[in-house]
């Protein structure tokens, strides 16, 4: 059986990285969303095992001790790393599977993997992004500020991937990432 693509979707928090994801999803049963762990806290309606793996920081530094991160990153005072494992398994069993991570992450899996489709998201202005991220309300303005700081070194480094998706129009941009997945496929 044919193994499957391992794509990395980056950019900014705030960017629509999620929300384009779970668009590509809606008719995609060929596309495994890898679950990251992350010592964050949960937010209302997150689920532990269904958005994130939550971890303390001693369980995720035991993980990273015992290597079983593909990649992990510090992000805004937290730890996010994706769990090797299950990636390799879906990869083998023939689904394309999706990172979704940041900037840091990304690079790491782009060194380790040299056939991993690297895909930028951008919000189509920095105005845009602040505006996005106030308006989704899931951070206070402390941290909104410090992810908008992130973002700043982050948008310098969309040059380094194989696909840049400005997502302006939502359905244009869920059009673009299915080409580049159809693309693949053939
Ligand atoms: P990320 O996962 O990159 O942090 P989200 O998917 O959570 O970003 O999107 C951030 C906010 O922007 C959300 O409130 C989402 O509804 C909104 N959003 C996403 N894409 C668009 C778009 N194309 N136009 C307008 N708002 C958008
Ligand atoms: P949030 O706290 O908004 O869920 O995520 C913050 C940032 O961490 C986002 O840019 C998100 O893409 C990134 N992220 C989520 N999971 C991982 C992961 O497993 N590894 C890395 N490096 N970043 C991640």
């Amino acid at each position: 059986m044919r193994k499957g693509t391992l794509y990395v979707f980056t950019g900014p928090s705030g960017a629509g990285k999620g929300t384009l994801l779970s668009r590509l999803q809606e008719q995609d049963d060929r596309l495994f969303y890898s679950i990251s762990a992350t010592t964050r806290a949960p937010r209302p309606g997150e689920t532990d095992g269904v958005q994130y793996y939550f971890l303390s920081k001693a369980e995720f530094e035991e993980k990273i001790a015992q290597h079983a991160f593909l990649e992990y990153a510090c992000y805004v005072e937290n730890y996010y790393g994706t769990l090797e494992a299950p990636v390799n398994e879906k990869l083998e069993q023939g689904f394309d599977v999706v990172l979704e991570i940041e900037v840091q992450g990304a690079m790491q899996v782009h060194e380790k993997r040299p056939d991993a489709v690297m895909v930028f998201i951008a919000p189509p202005s920095f105005e845009e992004l602040a505006a996005r991220l106030r308006g989704r309300g899931t951070e206070d303005e402390e941290k909104v500020l410090k992810r908008l700081e992130t973002a700043k070194e982050e948008l310098k480094q969309q040059e380094r991937f194989d696909y840049v998706i400005v997502n302006d129009e939502l359905d244009r941009a869920v059009e673009e990432l299915r080409n580049i997945l159809a693309k693949r496929r053939t």
